[in-house]
């Protein structure tokens, strides 16, 4: 494919996420602009990013460290807002406290206070979400909705991050309805940090497949990949 055609593909691909994500927030009594699109990048070549950077794209997700270090070094001439979205094992830390905005997936204290400490002075603090595995699955990543408060007590006032909400991956479901019965029980589990004071704002959920349910529920961050870039290998 020719660099202008790649170019008009993805605008199509992006403009029509946006406008789903438009329509979805007005059929469920939302403002458009609480929902942040985060554009999930990961197996994707750094030209990608670019182009849709250029059609006004500022917020990437990447999963995998070393590609993503890569991609930030090939790309650090843009102003964009890295998001880490994979798990985070300790020997991993620093480069995520150095090199991003955000990361999604924190599930142990250990890992929050690593990253608080390695985090440089001269950066505002890390944007964090406690990933909770809101379908009790076992063996997936996430800390259960029972240990939750006791998480966040723990690190909301960790001084190198900054928690800002939840995120989790739900079980895939076959019906609108239930995909919304997941993403509801994460936004009520928001709802009953502030209530113990703990000040955040975020719901990271909702993927290609299941964004409108994720809106539908008060999601304020959508992390679309296929959607966007075409399928992964
Ligand atoms: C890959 C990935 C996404 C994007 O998934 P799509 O189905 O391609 O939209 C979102 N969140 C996480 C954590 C991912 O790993």
């Amino acid at each position: 494919m020719t660099i202008a055609k790649h170019m008009n593909n993805m605008r199509k691909k992006l403009n029509q996420v946006r406008e789903q994500i438009v329509q979805a927030a007005m059929a469920y009594g939302r403002d458009p602009e609480s929902i942040l699109l985060l554009a999930v990048s990961k197996k994707k070549p750094a030209s990608d990013i670019r182009l849709a950077w250029e059609l006004g794209q500022r917020d990437f997700g990447e999963n995998y460290l070393q590609e993503a270090l890569q991609k930030i070094e090939e790309l650090k001439d843009l102003d964009i807002q890295w998001h880490f979205i994979g798990a985070i094992q300790s020997n991993k830390t620093r480069h995520i406290a150095e090199e991003f905005q955000w990361a999604h997936c924190i599930d142990r204290a250990k890992i929050a206070k690593r990253l608080s400490a390695q985090r440089p002075a001269n950066m505002a603090p890390l944007n964090v979400c406690i990933q909770v595995n809101i379908d009790d699955e076992p063996s997936k990543a996430g800390i259960d909705l029972a240990e939750l408060a006791e998480l966040a007590l723990e690190i909301h006032e960790l001084p190198g991050i900054h928690l800002r909400g939840l995120m989790a991956i739900p079980a895939p479901q076959a019906t609108f309805e239930l995909q919304r019965v997941a993403f509801a029980k994460l936004s009520a589990a928001l709802d009953s940090l502030r209530q113990r004071g703990i000040d955040c704002d975020t719901l990271s959920m909702g993927m290609t497949h299941d964004m409108e349910a994720a809106i539908a529920e008060g999601s304020t961050l959508v992390r679309i990949g296929t959607a966007i870039f075409g399928e992964r290998d």
